[in-house]
């Protein structure tokens, strides 16, 4: 490089360099995603034709780069950051977001199942944030809220409930129970969350 370099005459290498610092000066991170780009989104965030409900979480830009090439996944993209101290608080604000997936549109959350304080109940919260969301989900006729759960072996539970103003679970028969997949809490008009696959031992009441 150094050789290369040296050939160059002086017009040209005062040219590559000042190329060099552009790039360095122009990069920031996607608003949306944390990725590397010139501007506040980046084309991938800004590509309307791209699923906004699969979300793939990686540790790197040049992760995003690695699997775009590879042409398999057109879903949305989260870089995560550090978490650092900055002098700016705006920065700083901005990669704890970052780091908590918080600053993601609506609808790529996780949501899981964690048991109560109370014998036979639950909370549900969303896998990041660490926020109840159990209330939202009362919303769901009574009759069809079973469905929102499973256990291990993939079966229902005989009865849940969803107290609408604490947004605290009541499940019966004990067992480890799960929220359901995202396609079947779409039946239910849940839109938005993603059910992880973390199960939480309810205890009888
Ligand atoms: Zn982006």
């Amino acid at each position: 490089m150094v050789f290369s370099l040296l050939s160059f005459d002086k017009n040209k290498l005062t040219l590559f360099s000042d190329s060099i610092l552009g790039v360095r000066d122009n990069i920031v991170r996607c608003d949306t995603c944390n990725n590397i780009c010139e501007r506040d989104n980046c084309i991938i965030c800004d590509d309307k034709t791209r699923k906004d409900n699969v979300l793939f979480v990686v540790e790197h830009p040049k992760d995003v780069i690695l699997f775009e090439r590879l042409g398999i996944f057109n879903g949305q993209y989260q870089v995560i950051v550090n978490v650092s101290f900055e002098e700016s608080w705006q920065k700083e604000r901005q990669n704890t977001q970052s780091f908590t997936i918080d600053a993601v549109p609506d609808g790529l959350l996780g949501i899981a199942l964690v048991p109560g304080t109370v014998a036979g109940t639950a909370n549900i919260v969303t896998a990041c944030g660490g926020i109840d969301v159990g209330a939202q989900i009362a919303s769901v006729a009574t009759t069809t809220i079973t469905t929102a759960f499973i256990n291990e072996a993939g079966a229902n539970p005989t009865t849940a409930t969803i107290d609408p103003d604490t947004g605290i679970v009541s499940i019966a028969p004990a067992g480890s129970y799960r929220i359901a997949p995202a396609s079947v809490l779409d039946g239910l008009d849940i839109v938005g969350y993603d059910g992880l696959n973390k199960f939480a031992t309810i205890t009888g009441a």
